[in-house]
């Protein structure tokens, strides 16, 4: 009973209500009072525990070190807004990767693989096609790390601007290290010198001044300095890093962008870390699995099989998972659907968990009307795992002030359903379709339920509304 509970926490100097969230160590406490011995669980060790009952060590490479084989660098490109970071992935996009698919066009598949050759032999790297730090901390969040250097983009006529920093220190948070592409050298108010002197302020000293960061002036526009760059890479990944893996095991990656195709069905974008991933393979991501019908690479070519460092589009899923889930090829279709089957169980038990903590929604109406706290609940629906997260991201940074706030209470890719407009009914929530629409009677069961349904296809459109109608909700002043 909750009032009970806030009536313990009272008890041990715990000032709560009965609909806040409390931290692990009150938790624990609150145990302690009551004769509970409360254990808090993360996701990804409850899933890593999970898999250990199917004998599969998640993140680890199978054998001893003469198992491991060098592989590529995987570089996510970093830095301020309009200092360059798409032209810069496209430049390389279009200059070393062949499209080979018909009329010339690559599909992007959320990230491609690049050759160059440094000390006459051949190299590989792998960008992440996602710029900017967002795509890599959401990852990085869900315990799934993708990304060995990042690439900090800075505009030689702009200099160090605030979103610089902020990218500097999510990759510094993750322990990546840093290659920085001065970028727009072409430009005549392009000071390179200045940018130098800027980041050894904030600890990245360029080599040439005795540091150990390479800066590489580059132009996205001209192609000056791009092959330059890609050796930097090379050359720090070596320095700094020990990119080896076991090509002789069973796949194991992490998934960078899924969606669904109305031809192919489920297609996802998977990053191979260990092991190879071959055709016909069981393989099981998130709460989604089934057999590998066919692997696509960056250059739009049709393979066989995905070594360690190598992104592909694979076909043949029963749904699609989300970015960042966990992908890996296990033994066999019957493993790979227990698997799945278990863990969509536990996505289920967390929702239902959820849906009973909004039993108490009456408590938060009070609260509101109060004025206590104010927020908008959501459920977003997308077309691909990737716009979701994006709108996801930039709704929770709607900051209208006060105490009004946004909380999203369920998110997923594919049509609105009938179990959407249900639990958005059970929550006051407004549901979100971007680029999707209602399937089946969720119209109707929507109208009869008095539930919001809008659609957008601007990301920017839905932000616009959402932060209008959180600015109506903030309380008259007379
Ligand atoms: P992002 O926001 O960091 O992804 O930046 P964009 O790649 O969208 O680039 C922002 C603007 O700067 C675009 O108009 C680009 O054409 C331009 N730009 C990018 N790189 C260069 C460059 O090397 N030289 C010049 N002159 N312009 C560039």
């Amino acid at each position: 009973d909750p009032a009970a509970l806030v009536q313990v926490l009272f008890s041990l100097g715990e000032m709560v209500t009965a609909t806040q969230s409390v931290s692990d160590e009150t938790l624990q406490l609150l145990g302690a009072e009551l004769d509970y011995n409360i254990q808090v669980v993360s996701p990804e060790d409850e899933d890593r525990e999970l898999l250990e009952s199917f004998d599969i060590e998640y993140g680890e490479n199978e054998g001893g070190e003469e198992d491991l084989e060098a592989r590529p660098p995987v570089v996510t490109v970093m830095g301020h807004v309009d200092h360059g970071k798409t032209k810069l992935l496209d430049a390389y996009r279009h200059s070393n990767v062949v499209a080979k698919e018909a009329g010339g066009i690559t599909q992007s598949i959320g990230a491609y693989q690049v050759a160059t050759e440094v000390d006459d032999r051949e190299r590989k790297i792998t960008f992440i096609d996602t710029p900017g730090h967002e795509a890599f901390t959401a990852m990085r969040a869900r315990g799934a790390k993708s990304t060995d250097i990042a690439v900090l983009v800075v505009a030689a006529d702009d200099g160090v601007m605030p979103q610089t920093i902020e990218a500097l220190n999510h990759a510094l948070a993750a322990d990546v290290p840093v290659v920085v592409a001065v970028n727009k050298i072409d430009k005549p108010a392009a000071d390179p010198t200045k940018v130098r002197g800027q980041l050894t302020e904030y600890g990245l000293v360029p080599e040439e001044y005795g540091g150990d960061t390479m800066f590489v002036n580059v132009s996205a526009v001209t192609g000056e300095g791009l092959d330059e760059l890609l050796e930097a890479i090379v050359l720090t990944a070596d320095a700094s890093l020990d990119l080896r893996a076991n090509p002789d095991m069973p796949a194991q990656g992490v998934s960078i962008e899924a969606h669904l195709d109305k031809g192919r069905g489920p297609v996802i974008s998977v990053l191979v870390q260990r092991g190879t991933l071959r055709v016909g393979d069981s393989v099981v991501c998130g709460a989604a699995h089934g057999r590998v019908r066919a692997m696509i690479a960056s250059n739009g070519e049709l393979v066989d099989e995905a070594p360690p460092s190598m992104p592909v589009q694979v076909l043949g899923l029963t749904a699609v998972p989300g970015a960042g889930d966990t992908f890996l090829a296990v033994e066999d279709d019957r493993k790979a659907r227990q698997i799945a089957e278990q863990r969509e169980a536990r996505q289920r038990a967390a929702q239902q968990a959820r849906g009973a903590r909004r039993k108490t929604l009456d408590q938060i109406f009070e609260q509101m009307e109060k004025g206590e706290v104010q927020e908008l609940a959501l459920i977003l629906k997308g077309d691909s795992a990737g716009s979701v997260e994006a709108l996801e991201d930039a709704l929770l940074k709607i900051d209208v002030g006060e105490d009004i706030s946004v909380r999203i209470i369920d998110r997923g890719v594919g049509a609105i359903t009938e179990t959407n407009v249900t639990l958005a009914s059970a929550s006051g929530a407004v549901i979100i379709g971007y680029n999707v629409r209602a399937q089946g009677k969720a119209t109707q069961l929507a109208d009869q339920e008095n539930v919001d349904i809008r659609y957008y296809s601007i990301i920017y459109q839905a932000i616009d509304e959402v932060e209008a109608a959180l600015k109506g909700m903030l309380k008259p002043i007379f």
